[in-house]
């Protein structure tokens, strides 16, 4: 191990050595976030921020270009309202944070800080849908809410976090059908395409899915230590809310009918993800398409004359094409090569006096460390290929991952193996009961994930109790 690698071993645990402290420091060394002044909240840095804004700037394009429109609603809900929907307050109200006083009186009514908006959003509708005309609302608002949990864990699991909701309300089932599958895509294209990770789309079981929903689709993607997260959520309601806040219509022949609903939502947890799915023993490995950074000068000797112009005159024809910085600071090269491997920036560029008198530039990538000199005349060619490649290279390393850590099990004996000794998604057989899902629950500690958009069938009896099966399970341990 050379004396760089050394430098970064007293920095950062190994992942291999204890994986939740590896998270934990790479959150705290790469300046992503601090922790706030009440339990399990965050504030979230400067860098972290800039990461998180290419990801919601992406996705909100994404949401606008599918016909949706943003909007903001209040982050109050009254207990009355909230309590509406039987199955949604019983799923939400042990994590709910309630306002009990304005000032120094007591209300009359108990205000809950919105931990989701579904029943804003249905109160709204009710007074505003009347007639088919009024169909489809494809309505979105991005926000943060409140979720009072009792362990925490930056971006991962937090008391209040960032978010995007979207609630949108339908003439008929078909169309809340096809809402629900066109946003779980667009997560899966944000995901896959911007962030280079690979997911599993899939359907929830009734265990898992929203509180309220008729059904839950998922996409999840797997951890770097084998664990599941769950990454983003679309959730088709049916009539069920509609009916509980009497959301109804006029149809073309005057008839009045339940609307039908979604709502789905993707939140600064993706962080989690990208941290987890790409970082290594270096620190943190941003993907080009969303790295605030994309490249990053350090001049070298830049004491000697012409080095620090030339350096200026780089980065500003390279702004042209790619999101570049320099760091021209009094630190010492080595201090900024540490520490921009560890905020994860794609590429760093060095240029020293003697590159300037080859007319070149060295080039070395974060995710290989791999160097290559390229001669300045093809640098605005080479460098928008070489991150492309980068982006490539971190899918599929994390493609090649989640296939080796996905193992078949067609009885409980290879199930609870797998689990203790590998981690990684399992795939099983599944008959259906509940009793089943809960009882793997209890002895393994692997939750149902997802059943995925496939026929695929691995035996034709449950992993648990040896019945006719149903349907093939993703099964994980989960964040
Ligand atoms: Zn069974």
């Amino acid at each position: 191990m050379g004396k760089k690698n050394k430098q970064f071993v007293e920095k950062i645990t190994a992942m291999e050595e204890d994986f939740a402290q590896w998270y934990t420091d790479v959150v705290k060394q790469a300046e992503l976030v601090e922790y706030g002044q009440v339990r399990g909240t965050m504030i979230i840095k400067p860098y972290g921020y800039a990461i998180w804004e290419n990801i919601k700037d992406e996705l909100d394009r994404m949401i606008k270009a599918t016909g949706h429109s943003n909007v903001a609603f209040p982050l109050f809900i009254p207990e009355s309202l909230l309590q509406k929907e039987k199955d949604h307050v019983e799923g939400f109200a042990p994590e709910v944070a309630w306002v009990t006083h304005g000032g120094d009186e007591e209300l009359v009514e108990k205000i809950a800080v919105r931990p989701t908006s579904e029943v804003l959003f249905c109160d709204y509708y009710a007074k505003n849908i009347h007639s088919y005309r009024d169909l489809p609302k494809l309505y979105n608002q991005w926000g943060n809410v409140v979720r009072w949990e009792k362990t925490t864990r930056p971006f991962l699991r937090s008391s209040e976090f960032h978010w995007q909701e979207g609630h949108t309300a339908h003439a008929t089932d078909e169309d809340a059908s096809k809402e629900t599958d066109r946003m779980l895509e667009v997560y899966a294209d944000l995901v896959e395409n911007y962030l280079a990770i690979p997911v599993i789309r899939g359907r929830k079981t009734d265990k898992e899915k929203f509180a309220g929903a008729k059904y839950t689709l998922t996409i999840e993607a797997l951890m770097h230590d084998g664990k599941a997260l769950q990454s983003g959520t679309s959730h088709h309601f049916g009539s069920g809310f509609a009916e509980a806040f009497n959301i109804t219509y006029l149809d073309e022949n005057g008839k009045s009918q339940f609307a039908h609903q979604t709502s789905w939502g993707l939140s600064t947890r993706i962080m989690g993800a990208l941290i987890m799915v790409h970082g290594d023993n270096r620190g943190l490995v941003v993907p080009p398409r969303i790295a605030p950074t994309q490249a990053m000068i350090v001049p070298i000797a830049q004491h000697k004359e012409g080095v620090l112009d030339k350096a200026y005159e780089l980065r500003d024809k390279l702004k042209e094409i790619v999101r570049v910085d320099i760091d021209a600071s009094d630190k010492m090269p080595g201090w900024k090569f540490n520490e921009y491997e560890m905020k994860g920036i794609p590429v760093r560029i060095e240029m020293g006096p003697k590159d300037i008198e080859n007319e070149q530039v060295v080039l070395v990538r974060r995710d290989t460390g791999e160097k290559e000199f390229v001669a300045l005349s093809e640098l605005t060619d080479r460098l928008p290929l070489l991150l492309e490649e980068i982006h490539q290279n971190l899918y599929q390393s994390a493609l090649s991952h989640r296939n080796e850590m996905t193992t078949v099990a067609t009885n409980m004996d290879e199930f609870k193996q797998t689990i203790d000794e590998k981690g990684g998604f399992i795939k099983a057989m599944w008959c259906g009961d509940l009793a089943c899902e809960e009882k793997i629950k209890e002895d393994t500690t692997a939750t149902s994930r997802c059943i995925p958009n496939s026929d695929e069938k691995v035996s034709d009896t449950c992993v648990c109790c040896g019945k006719e099966a149903k349907e093939l399970v993703f099964w994980a341990k989960a964040y």
